[in-house]
């Protein structure tokens, strides 16, 4: 895979050699248990795929260039390049501006922006209308667009799916960056529609099988529906896509709950129901995939408790709090500053975005097992920092140089 220039900020030298250590050993990627670090009192179990991913570095690799290269002028990014406060607080800090926050509201009115300014457009992509918008005004952002193109890889998909005849129904959260620049690129092509968990999901099943009056749709949908829907026909044949973070597992279980709608209103079987289901798997990323495969092998591991690192408002790292909750007690941070102590930790519930403190939560054992993995988005330094503030709860534990020496001499 392409490597990317991205700031040694963000780099950790510890992380770096386990995960060059992991990857020689395992080119094919199948092995997903975790990293061991033992650090004697303290046993850190990192996940097997953790932190920056291609879209991510190739993003920050564009913002950090294009500040360089555009001294004098007056960057803009349209939003949150991606969901990490430290990126976007070093990027701010360098003097790039931001138009919009991370839901859409306007933050600098697009009337201020003029044909000499520079506008970068985030790894999440944007809606048609935003990019005609900065077309209109003069405003170049081909050079510019950091758009994944694992993201522009949905588009594409959608778009085949459309031109088949098929109404596309995403699987996103309605307000995230991302999701909306789906719906934009999908409803320019074909009949579109949101669907943000099995509960909508179930409900949007209901108008494919009449169970639910057309008139409701326009009710139970508003604001997530493309212009000029109709109920009655644009759900006769369906594809769906979703936001290339979600959790594997509920857009499988939404995708089969749609198949099954299909099947059940049109009399299909296994045999035709391409006619009006649109086979597309998952549409989630290769890093998605490998960071939530990687949490399913790290939970095989018997510990006291998980660490996640990541943004809070980062959908990624969520569904990787998500499947840790449901094994062990789980703490989502975003950086090393919320281990206040060794008896205190301030931390994300990642459904309220909510956050509180929790006391005591390491447990009173030796060795201490805690399983470590961080999202898409974080920087593999601010895990190392939480490794180092952890171990400095433990005196007796060996340093973070000493562990990178020994993975460098194994
Ligand atoms: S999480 Fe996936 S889609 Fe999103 S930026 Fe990273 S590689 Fe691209």
């Amino acid at each position: 895979m392409k490597q990317f220039n991205v700031p040694n900020i963000y780099r950790s030298s510890l992380i770096s050699a386990v995960k060059n250590k992991r990857k020689q050993n395992d080119k094919l990627k199948k092995d997903f248990t975790p990293t061991l670090l033992n650090f004697g009192p303290v046993h850190i179990y990192l996940a097997r795929h953790f932190g920056f991913c291609y879209g991510v570095e190739n993003a920050i690799e564009i913002a950090f260039t294009t500040i360089d290269e555009n001294p004098g002028k007056r960057i803009f990014l349209l939003s949150e390049m991606i969901h990490n406060p430290q990126v976007n607080a070093d990027l701010q800090e360098r003097g790039v501006q931001f138009l919009q926050d991370t839901y859409g509201k306007q933050l600098i009115p697009f009337d201020e922006l003029n044909e000499n300014d520079v506008v970068l457009i985030p790894a999440f992509g944007t809606t048609l209308q935003v990019e005609a918008l900065l077309k209109a005004k003069g405003i170049q952002t081909e050079k510019y667009n950091t758009t994944c193109p694992f993201v522009e890889k949905v588009w594409n998909r959608s778009e085949q799916i459309a031109t088949k005849g098929y109404s596309i129904v995403i699987h996103g959260k309605p307000k995230h960056e991302e999701t909306r620049a789906t719906f934009s690129h999908a409803s320019s092509n074909t009949p579109a529609v949101i669907v943000n968990d099995m509960k909508d999901t179930i409900e949007l099943a209901k108008f494919i099988t009449g169970e639910k009056k057309p008139e409701d749709f326009y009710t139970a949908f508003q604001g997530r529906y493309s212009d000029g829907f109709d109920v009655t026909k644009d759900l006769r044949k369906i594809g769906v896509v979703n936001q290339t973070t979600q959790l594997a597992t509920d857009t499988q279980a939404i995708a089969e709950y749609l198949k099954q709608a299909m099947k059940d209103r049109y009399m299909l079987n296994d045999s035709n129901i391409s006619e009006r289901f649109a086979d597309t798997r998952d549409t989630l990323c290769y890093a998605t995939n490998d960071n939530q495969s990687a949490v399913t092998g790290m939970l095989q591991t018997d510990a006291d408790l998980a660490i996640v690192v990541g943004g809070y408002n980062s959908s990624n790292t969520s569904h990787l709090v998500e499947l840790c909750e449901e094994k062990l007690k789980t703490y989502f941070i975003n950086s090393a500053d919320k281990l206040l102590s060794k008896n205190e930790i301030h931390h994300c519930n990642w459904v309220t975005k909510e956050e509180k403190v929790t006391l005591d939560f390491l447990p009173g054992k030796d060795p201490v097992k805690i399983l470590i993995t961080s999202g898409a988005s974080c920087p593999d330094a601010i895990v190392e920092e939480v490794i180092a503030k952890l171990l400095t709860f433990y005196p007796e534990s060996i340093s973070i140089d000493d562990m990178a020496e020994r993975l460098d001499s194994n």
